[in-house]
């Protein structure tokens, strides 16, 4: 028989932390903080597989569920000396969904699960305590009637704030027993009016109706978006977790919060976190009352006169932090977790490894491999490579000026600058028209997460540091500030005020979510730079990585940037990106439309200084370290002018026939740019073109060589090479340029001469290519496009639609084909190495940046990896990932 439950309790557990497929991430910790004998409330998982029965069988459960749930759920009173339904012995429970990775689109908690109209008088008579019986039986029917029954939520929050107003109180610890009495009759009267029955009574149907809910919001269109969003395959399924309640919210002695083992913003090792004195569960993130700190470093840190947990309850603070501290050193990691105090005895509900900014992972990775609690190769594959990409961004100019319009807390830090938007569908709109905006709110809540991914940054008026906004922004990189509480957003309005001053949708604002600010206006940022535990990651994963990371880059700026990230090389150097600027652009053109051969090479005469010049530049600033340049590229059509008022405008200051003009853009139309005129077939049909570019490459490498005395060996790449015979005709040209320019200085030149493999005949035939080159760069942008015969600028329309049906899972352009695309590759590698022993092997594709690609990189072995400039940080924690993963 199918075993579909899993108990824990008292100790013990039948599941533990490697159970995490099948219980779920945080049943199987659960188990785990059970058979480490920490106080946890006895409880039992419904397995993932359950989920996936649910959803194979038409949404029926396994026949055998129900007889197992209802042993589980007799060991747990058992455990807790209490029964399920008896009002003698009141057991309530909580039902709280839990996937393998947690997901914010899930099902809410259900807590304090089993009261009706008959056992909430004997919860109040077992406590002794009817205001807290009340109060827990309303917010059941708060919670059960959201997230069961399908009620909104502001249903019950109106019935609140009404019942507070009409009473004058500010907080719901106000409300008496009596009141909260009240409140949970009009609370059931609105439940019955809204869907014509009664809210239900029977703690067995509550019980089986909350599970459903569980299972059923697997396939709710937030958990669908989320898992779209974070890759999460919909087969894997939810856990549910049925636990005994305890209760925060039991007056004075008791509490609720969450906490970290580390600070999650600046990894800073202390413990940090926040609670509520006579609360429960999420009131401490849902921002109702101001939530107090921790410790007495962190209250007096925050300036807050409301007194720590270390002081109004120190014997339960001190049994927290040795627990903290023993899960830490358990998971060597830092946990993010809750826990209760009921009547000051301390339990623990959850613990995981907690999200934390980048900074934050660097710095913890860092010290726990300084502590010797990890090793190096661990703290270095502790950090997700792309989520550097947000230490990559801009950062406000200290020097800048700040026109501040409120401070909120530093809830995920960067800046950012974008137009006001105050609903996610507005900034998923706008961001779509390629705007930037900051997506400005009360509050987030799940379903605010494609709002949150389409803004540069959030602002929040309400909630704290463990908000929902705060949390999912550290989660994506994205700077946030939360509880800005003196801005006043109207909706209606569409407006946002601030110390008198009156901000609408559009206009521009930047916060800071490293300080908390809001500024008015768009303000001066800083580049970023490698620092800190930055760069202590980085030169451990350079002592792991086997493969070189070069950068593409063709400007000054670029290969300087690439430089100072750690660019061994430049493994991509576009040289036709130099001849676009207006000078430039009138030589090429002059050279495009020339009718002779001695008509182009005069024009490819005055291009020669100003390439020689942008050589000269880019050998000296990488110093010695190896430049792939590579000859032209696109078809000639890119560098004429488009449109007849353009043409007559270029024909006036070229002073030529516009007619002319107009005629030779028309002969170098083409169907199929991509498949055309370009690449090496440009070097055959015109060599004068090659000629020039082979000499400004071989003098700019002799006069860089002699400015900074290190040997300058340029790679001098030929593109788009499908035929052996195309480069053998390439390289003669390249050959004997190099002859001459020697003999002219008197300057021995090395070189090499290789080209990309992009097309599948190249990869297929890489014997006989391999002979005429010294090395082989992957230019999987047009590989990926020729071997799957899609064109990267048409696929927009369909790739989409490819993903949401499952034909494909991922973008090819993104992530490296390994199948299809990936095969080539293999064969080239292998036929090339066979022709040439040490050919030299790299990628200088948008995959060369792209983590995952990278793996595949390191599986074919190649030399090396080439990748835009700011991606260059990340390439290099990838590469020394992969080494570790391979070894
Ligand atoms: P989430 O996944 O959103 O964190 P949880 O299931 O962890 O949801 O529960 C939400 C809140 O309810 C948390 O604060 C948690 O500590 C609290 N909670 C859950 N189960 C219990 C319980 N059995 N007793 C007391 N509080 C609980
Ligand atoms: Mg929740
Ligand atoms: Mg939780």
């Amino acid at each position: 028989m199918t075993k579909w439950v899993y108990s824990f309790g008292d100790g013990q557990a039948e599941g533990r932390a490697s159970d995490r497929n099948l219980l779920g991430g945080k049943g199987a910790n659960l188990a785990e903080m059970c058979s480490l004998g920490l106080p946890v409330p006895p409880g039992f998982t419904i397995t993932t597989e359950v989920c996936t029965h649910y959803y194979a069988n038409g949404q029926n459960y396994p026949a055998e569920l129900e007889a197992q749930v209802n042993g589980a759920l007799q060991e747990v009173g058992r455990i807790a000396g209490r029964r399920f339904g008896d009002p003698e012995r009141l057991l309530l429970v909580s039902v709280r969904s839990g996937a393998r990775a947690s997901m914010p689109g899930m099902m809410d908690t259900v807590l304090n699960l089993g009261l009706n109209d008959l056992t909430v008088e004997a919860l109040a008579a077992d406590a002794g305590d009817a205001r807290f019986a009340y109060d827990s039986y309303r917010r059941f029917i708060q919670m059960y009637g959201d997230v069961v029954l399908g009620l909104d939520h502001e249903v019950f929050e109106e019935i609140l704030s009404d019942e507070k107003a009409r009473r004058g109180y500010d907080v719901d610890t106000e409300f008496s027993a009596d009141e909260w009495k009240e409140v949970v009759g009009l609370y059931k009267e609105r439940v019955e009016s809204e869907l014509g029955k009664p809210f239900p009574q029977d703690p067995r149907e509550q019980l089986w109706g909350a599970i459903g809910a569980v299972f059923s919001s697997w396939m709710n269109p937030r958990a669908i978006t989320y898992r779209r969003l974070h890759e999460i395959p919909e087969n894997w399924g939810t856990a549910v977790n049925v636990q005994a309640m305890v209760f925060g919210n039991m007056g004075d002695t008791s509490a609720t919060g969450v906490a970290f083992t580390r600070n999650p913003s600046t990894g800073e090792k202390a413990l940090y976190g926040e609670f509520l004195v006579n609360a429960q569960g999420e009131d401490v993130v849902a921002g109702i009352r101001t939530p107090q700190c921790l410790t007495e470093a962190a209250r007096r840190e925050a300036g807050s006169d409301k007194p720590s947990l270390e002081k109004v309850m120190p014997e339960a603070f001190a049994a927290f932090v040795e627990i903290a501290e023993k899960l830490e050193s358990h998971y060597r990691d830092m946990q993010d977790l809750e826990f209760t105090i009921e009547r000051g005895k301390l339990w623990m509900l959850q613990t995981r490894s907690g999200k934390r900014t980048t900074k934050a992972a660097l710095k913890i990775a860092v010290d726990m491999a300084n502590e010797g609690l990890i090793s190096r190769a661990e703290a270095v594959c502790r950090i997700d490579p792309a989520s550097l990409d947000q230490l990559l961004h801009p950062t406000i100019d200290p020097a800048a000026k700040r026109d501040m319009i409120a401070v909120g807390l530093p809830a995920s830090p960067g800046a950012a600058t974008g137009e006001i938007v105050f609903t996610s569908d507005e900034a998923e709109g706008m961001a779509g028209q390629g705007k930037r905006v900051i997506l400005v709110r009360v509050e987030t809540s799940p379903e605010d997460i494609h709002g949150m991914h389409a803004a540069e940054g959030i602002l929040t008026t309400r909630g704290g540091m463990t908000s929902h906004a705060a949390v999912v922004a550290r989660g994506m990189g994205k700077p946030c500030v939360s509880g800005a509480g003196t801005l006043r957003v109207d909706l209606r309005m569409g407006t946002m005020t601030a110390m008198g001053r009156s901000f609408k949708r559009g206009d521009v604002i930047t916060i800071d979510g490293s300080t908390g600010q809001v500024l008015a206006g768009a303000v001066p940022m800083l580049q970023p730079a490698l620092s800190g535990d930055f760069s202590t990651i980085m030169s451990w994963a350079d002592e792991l990585r086997r493969m070189k990371v070069r950068a593409n880059a063709e400007t000054p700026v670029d290969a300087r940037t690439a430089h100072s990230f750690g660019a061994e090389g430049i493994g991509l150097c576009r040289t036709e990106h130099m001849f676009f600027d207006d000078e430039r652009i009138l030589a090429m053109r002059e050279m495009i439309l020339s009718d002779t051969e001695s008509q182009r090479r005069a024009a490819l005469a005055k291009l020669l200084p100003m390439q020689r010049a942008d050589f000269v530049e880019l050998f000296e600033i990488m110093a010695g370290l190896p430049v792939t340049i590579r000859l032209l590229d696109p078809p000639l059509h890119e560098f004429l002018p488009r449109g007849e008022a353009e043409i007559a405008e270029v024909a006036a200051a070229m002073g030529v026939d516009a007619e002319k003009l107009r005629q030779r853009t028309e002969s170098l139309h083409e169907f199929n740019p991509m498949l055309g005129h370009r690449g090496c077939r440009l070097a055959i049909s015109y060599p004068e073109i090659a000629e020039m570019q082979a000499r400004a490459i071989f003098e700019a490498a002799v006069e860089a060589g002699q400015k900074t005395g290190a040997p300058v060996v340029p790679e001098i790449m030929v593109p788009l090479v499908g035929i052996a015979s195309e480069l053998a005709f390439v390289k003669a040209i390249v050959d004997d340029v190099a002859k001459k320019v020697q003999e002219e200085r008197g300057n021995a030149i090395d070189y090499l001469v290789g080209t990309m493999i992009e097309l599948p005949r190249a990869a297929l035939n890489a014997g006989e290519i391999a002979r005429a080159a010294e090395f082989f760069s992957f230019g999987t942008n047009d590989l990926t496009q020729t071997t799957f015969g899609i064109s990267r600028d048409d696929a927009g329309s369909f790739l989409e639609t490819y993903r949401g049906k499952g034909i494909i899972e991922h973008d090819p352009f993104v992530t490296l084909d390994v199948d299809g695309v990936g095969a080539l590759v293999r064969i080239a590698v292998e036929k090339g190495r066979a022709a040439r022993e040490g050919v030299k092997l790299g990628i200088c594709g948008e995959h060369g940046g792209d983590p995952a690609s990278i793996v595949f990189c390191e599986e074919v072995g190649l030399d090396y990896v080439s990748c835009s400039p700011f991606r260059v940080p990340i390439a290099r924690l990838a590469a020394a990932q992969a080494a570790c993963r391979k070894a």
